[in-house]
């Protein structure tokens, strides 16, 4: 292939197609405008001189830059060509992919045809109203919800979720280009977007786009439809760092491939930063064309497995607290202990059941809970919840320890008698019940037979008061949340 020749080419055949894209830059320039020229050709490299077909090849970065050089300089490119180089020779254009060692045929146009600096586009920082036009343009699909700080890493992901942290911490430097993958509904989207959301907040002036791959593809086929590819490809000039969201999509769309191709060639050549998704790892993405995936294997791709049951609970926990709403801790290790490969499942079932709550006023039950299961096709397991490792406990065998430890009897604690003792341990539960079995006011009410629930509420106050001076009280509290998590 052409680029692994040009990859090859010593010092001295550089050295010759430096100097002989020179003399035709200069004989050009003596018939066109100038400013075309810098515009279409600086980035035009003489790839190869064919002796047998007698063509000289030149290559473009990209399609946009190829048709519009075709388009305003191809018969007096030609006729160059046959003037500087050798009579009998045509030209050849071909898109070709800028690679590093391009860098040492480059030559600044500006400076060869005596172009005056200010003429130069500005390239940093660009407009306030040319970055909103980006972002409008782009039209970006924003989760707020979708941070980092509620991104729950687990062994598995751990190591994605340090190299998405890495590069939304330190764009362009730490991971350039950023390949993840895993299955669907287990988070790509969201470390996607908080990614781009923290990159946003700490590098104002750079223009940061996420684009869903479905988006790419149907800007493209507009742009082409509507003959406005060029005006397409110079918004992606402007971009800074770039998030690809579901690859996959790209999948047997031929010439969206190519042009995005095109784009991510320029984006590497200038060390622009490159993130993109897929749910399937590089080598699988059958329909993708050879040389992107190949070229994707060679990034830094990281991909994660589904959480572990702990994880599960933990990220119900977590949405739970984005959504400030409650739900029993044992409850939610039944969802936990059904739903196991998809966190969007996981979430979806908590959101059936705040609806029902919400809806009812009721608190949740089991069977609430089962019938929702039944709803997302799980077929619920009724007996032996299996409970976290973490909290082999349930709270009745807590509460059944603490009495003993003070010697009361559960009769006595559910009473509503007033002894010291009896209230602090009964106290002392119903913190217990609230931080680690999230149980609902409501229910340690219940629990506890407390008139309404606003003795549950100054229960809790009261004891937390108290527990951060009276050391008895600390060392009986510590000793009873051991037991919780034993
Ligand atoms: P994908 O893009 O991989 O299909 P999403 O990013 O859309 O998945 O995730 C689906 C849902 O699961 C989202 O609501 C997301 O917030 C949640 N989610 C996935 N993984 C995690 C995690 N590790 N911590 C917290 N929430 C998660
Ligand atoms: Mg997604």
């Amino acid at each position: 292939m052409l680029i692994d020749v040009v990859d090859q080419y010593d010092s001295e055949k550089k050295k010759y197609l430096k100097e002989l894209r020179t003399k035709i830059i200069l004989q050009l320039s003596t018939q066109q405008d100038h400013k075309k020229i810098v515009t279409f050709l600086s980035k035009a490299w003489i790839i190869n001189l064919e002796d047998i077909e007698k063509k000289v090849y030149i290559g473009f970065a990209n399609d946009f830059m190829l048709s519009n050089a075709k388009k305003i300089f191809n018969k007096s490119l030609k006729e160059t060509i046959q003037t500087v180089y050798n009579p009998q020779y045509t030209v050849e254009y071909i898109v070709y992919p800028p690679f590093s060692n391009w860098n040492d045929l480059l030559i600044d146009l500006w400076t060869l045809l005596n172009i005056k600096p200010q003429e130069k586009k500005p390239i940093n920082p660009i407009s306030k109203s040319l970055k909103d036009e980006l972002y409008d343009y782009f039209w970006i699909l924003f989760d707020p919800t979708f941070r980092f700080d509620n991104f729950v890493a687990w062994a598995n992901n751990q190591f994605a979720y340090s190299a998405a942290k890495a590069v939304a911490e330190n764009p362009w430097n730490a991971y350039n280009p950023l390949f993840i993958y895993w299955n669907v509904g287990l988070g790509k989207t969201h470390l996607m977007q908080a990614i781009w959301n923290e990159i946003i907040s700490t590098q104002p002036d750079k223009v940061i786009i996420y684009l869903p791959a479905t988006k790419l593809v149907d800007e493209i086929v507009q742009s082409l439809q509507h003959n406005k590819m060029s005006t397409l490809m110079r918004k992606f000039d402007d971009v800074d760092a770039l998030l690809i969201d579901d690859i996959q999509f790209l999948a047997w769309k031929d010439k969206t491939q190519e042009i995005f191709h095109n784009i991510f060639n320029d984006f590497q050549s200038k060390k622009k930063q490159i993130i993109i998704s897929s749910d399937r790892p590089p080598k699988e993405l059958t329909q993708i064309e050879p040389r992107l995936k190949t070229r994707f294997a060679l990034w830094l791709v990281a991909d994660i497995q589904a959480p572990d049951y702990e994880t599960r609970i933990a990220i119900l926990q977590s949405k739970l607290e984005v959504k400030q709403e409650t739900i029993d801790s044992e409850l939610l290790w039944i969802i936990a202990q059904h739903i196991t490969s998809n966190v969007r499942e996981l979430e979806w079932a908590l959101n059936i059941l705040l609806t029902r709550k919400n809806l009812s006023w009721n608190e949740i039950s089991e069977n609430d809970v089962y019938a929702c299961l039944q709803t997302l096709w799980y077929s619920p397991k009724h007996t032996n919840i299996y409970t976290p490792k973490w909290k082999s406990q349930n709270f009745d065998t807590i509460v059944e320890m603490v009495a003993n430890y003070y010697s009361i009897s559960i009769a006595e604690l559910k009473s509503d008698s007033r002894k010291k003792e009896i209230t602090t341990a009964r106290q002392i539960l119903m913190l217990i019940a609230k931080k680690h079995f999230r149980r609902t006011l409501e229910k340690i009410w219940m629990y506890f037979w407390g008139k309404n629930h606003a003795t549950a509420i100054y229960a809790i106050s009261n004891i937390e008061k108290k527990l951060k001076s009276d050391e008895d009280i600390q060392r009986d509290y510590q000793i009873f949340t051991e037991w919780v998590e034993q």
